[in-house]
């Protein structure tokens, strides 16, 4: 047995105990003070009619007459005269043994008095009530009723039997109420219990079976449960996320070790020379871009990003990007449209905010087209400054979209790694947008194009992450 049902066995054994105990003490200690305190008035009475009945007519034979009509055969009369000589005597059981405990009662005259004793063998309990039989201040005798009290005795036997019978009872209730519990309680814990050794042993498959209460033990089940499941998500998409990494690397250091060995050991043509450096030097930017990627991911999991913000005029910001970005659109034959209010001011980290658009920009250029066209909203709301980067190009269908947050998701892999990218670009975007505690959404169409929208709050009171944080 578990030592948490033992405990609890213990305790409620421990409590019925001492409830019982104290309860038939109590019963014990009531019912013998009532039916004793009964029996002596009884005697008491009896005793003062017989002392009426005498003073007015001291005659031992009356009274032994009166005595024989009387109902109560466990009482037993006794008459003295003043001098202490026994003048009536019912037969008694115990009548040597009565007679002295009388005498001895009957030396003193002053009052009525009642006394317990015990006599015979089996010490069986009596009560004796004695009354001087006084008149007009002369002593005529006294007379001592005496009345046995084992029906007393045998009514607290019985109750000791009750009690004892109730013990029992209680014992098996205990047991049951302890296994009971056990299953009820003790087991679902010493689930939970196990499947949180599970999870700490790295096991995050484990689950619990669902507990079919609706008290606080479903719901730690519920809540481990959900920590396993956010541990196993976790887990996975560590695993995932550095098999990527690896894998992402591999691709540029093959290259670049292919085409290092080919100029070494090769007698090369200047021309082939040329072509081979070149790509030599796209794949180690791409290096050097995932590599910067990854640091700026790692950087913002684990709040290490501090913006520098500034009210900057983002009408002439965004000019300027397109500006930069406009020799790379004419290389794709991708035309520029910006629509912007200037001035137009926010609250920005400069850096980021280029760091974001250009991602954007950069994406719309790479699924673009030819002949299409890139456009750049922006507007100001009366809480929001909202930024739009509409492309012209291939889209995407609606379940992408669902996807295209995750890090090194790629719609069509193949063909993203060979425009040069990573699928971290949007993920770095959407970490900076939060961050400036703006939003970003997409919508997209296959070959209909894509439309990226964010808004950044205007106000300070709209306070981004990291300020609060
Ligand atoms: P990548 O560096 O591969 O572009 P991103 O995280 O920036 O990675 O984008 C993830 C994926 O989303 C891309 O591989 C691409 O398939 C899709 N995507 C992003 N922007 C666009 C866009 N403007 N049009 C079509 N597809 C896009």
């Amino acid at each position: 047995m578990q030592r948490i049902t033992m405990k609890w066995l213990t305790t409620i054994f421990g409590v019925m105990i001492i409830g019982l105990t104290l309860l038939g003490l109590v019963s014990y200690l009531v019912i013998t003070n009532h039916y004793q305190s009964d029996a002596e008035l009884q005697l008491i009475n009896q005793a003062s009619t017989y002392t009426e009945m005498l003073k007015d007519n001291f005659d031992p034979d009356e009274l032994k007459h009166f005595v024989g009509t009387e109902k109560n055969p466990a009482s037993n009369v006794f008459l003295f005269s003043p001098s202490g000589k026994l003048l009536l005597a019912s037969e008694a059981v115990h009548k040597a043994e009565i007679l002295q405990l009388s005498e001895n009662l009957i030396r003193d005259t002053s009052n009525q008095k009642v006394i317990q004793q015990q006599v015979g063998p089996n010490k069986t309990k009596i009560l004796l009530a004695r009354n001087p039989i006084i008149n007009q201040g002369t002593l005529l005798g006294t007379i001592v009723v005496t009345t046995e009290l084992t029906w007393l005795e045998n009514a607290l036997g019985s109750l000791q039997m009750m009690l004892l019978l109730a013990g029992i009872g209680a014992f098996f209730v205990a047991t049951g109420l302890g296994l009971l519990l056990s299953r009820n309680i003790v087991n679902p814990i010493l689930e939970v219990g196990k499947t949180i050794e599970q999870l700490a042993k790295g096991n995050y498959g484990v689950r619990i079976a669902p507990i079919n209460t609706k008290d606080e033990l479903s719901l730690l089940a519920k809540q481990v449960n959900r920590l396993a499941e956010s541990l196993d998500y976790y887990h996975s998409s560590r695993k995932e996320f550095l098999s990527n990494v690896a894998h992402e690397l591999r691709t540029p250091l093959t290259y670049l070790k292919g085409y290092a060995s080919v100029l070494h050991e090769r007698m090369l043509a200047p021309e082939m020379v040329g072509k081979l450096t070149y790509i030599i030097h796209e794949q180690a930017n791409r290096l050097e871009h995932l590599v910067d990627d990854l640091v700026t991911l790692s950087r913002l999991d684990e709040e290490q990003i501090k913006l520098k913000k500034e009210k900057m005029n983002i009408g002439d910001l965004l000019q300027k990007i397109v500006r930069e970005m406009t020799p790379h659109g004419e290389k794709l034959g991708v035309k520029f449209t910006v629509k912007t209010p200037s001035p137009l001011y926010l609250k920005i980290d400069p850096q980021r905010f280029h760091q974001i658009i250009i991602n954007l920009i950069d994406n719309a250029l790479r699924y673009s087209k030819e002949e299409g066209t890139v456009t750049i909203i922006a507007a100001k709301k009366s809480k929001w400054t909202m930024i739009q980067v509409i492309d012209e190009g291939i889209g995407m269908s609606t379940d992408q979209l669902d996807r295209i947050w995750e890090r090194f998701y790629r719609v069509e892999k193949s063909r993203s790694r060979h425009t040069g990218g990573s699928g971290l670009g949007l993920s770095i975007v959407q970490n900076l947008v939060h961050l400036h505690g703006g939003k970003i959404k997409v919508e997209s169409g296959l070959d209909w194009g894509t439309t990226f929208t964010i808004h950044f709050p205007n106000h300070d009171d709209l306070k981004s992450k990291s300020e609060v944080g």
